[in-house]
């Protein structure tokens, strides 16, 4: 995870925006509706930042990280749970 996260600060850093870790680690209870996610396992980490993001440039983010990361990563700017956000989860085929 921590090549993700490198990623993701490096990404917004270069855009001039600050990069805060907004979850990592939490049990599945305290996701909406129990949902299983990788976020339980450890696996999968949030970003945000304070500035105010255009859609258009979370989606730029996101398919920056994704680029530099590789497919073991999924990389996903959505808006679940806190508001929009940077997800990133380390999921490698041979896991599934
Ligand atoms: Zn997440």
């Amino acid at each position: 995870m921590a090549r993700a996260e490198a990623a993701v600060i490096r990404a917004f850093h270069a855009r001039g925006f600050n990069c805060i870790k907004t979850s990592a680690y939490r049990p599945p209870a305290t996701v909406s509706g129990g949902e299983k996610t990788l976020h339980d396992e450890g696996l999968a980490a949030d970003y945000d930042t304070d500035h105010e993001i255009h859609a258009g440039i979370w989606t730029a983010l996101k398919e920056e990280i994704q680029g530099e990361v590789g497919e073991e990563y999924q990389v996903l700017a959505h808006d679940k749970g806190s508001g929009m956000h940077i997800h990133t989860e380390y999921d490698p085929a041979w896991r599934n």
